[in-house]
């Protein structure tokens, strides 16, 4: 017997309204956890990520139907980071993180890192 299966609902008794109810909650439950730690990924566990997703949202111009495919790595909230864009902008993170610790800020430092960013 496996007992990590649900049992079906016609043995617990349920009406199928009340089994598909039961479904739901089940479905809404783990996708709230898959989200839960996608946020915790985001947010706790890699600052660059989280700031590549702001980067994209700021900075990108592309049409995003056939001229940038971030959306298309992104399933049920959940970021391909290997994806060409999600590559590209989690180097301009990366890139803006290591120029917050870089010094001295120079005329020629902030060129560079304009340049950079932008392409
Ligand atoms: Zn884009």
């Amino acid at each position: 017997m496996n007992l990590n299966k649900p049992v079906p609902e016609s043995l617990l008794g349920l009406s199928a309204e009340e089994a598909e109810l039961a479904k739901l909650e089940r479905t809404i439950q783990a996708r709230k956890a898959q989200l839960e730690e996608a946020r915790k990924e985001l947010t706790a566990n890699s600052p660059a990520k989280s700031l590549a997703i702001l980067l994209h949202s700021k900075l990108c111009r592309y049409n995003h139907t056939d001229g940038c495919g971030w959306h298309y790595d992104v399933s049920k909230g959940i970021h391909n980071w290997n994806g060409y864009e999600h590559k590209e902008y989690l180097l301009k993170a990366d890139l803006v993180l290591a120029g917050l610790d870089r010094e001295p800020v120079t005329t020629e430092n902030i060129e560079e890192f304009i340049t950079k960013l932008f392409g």
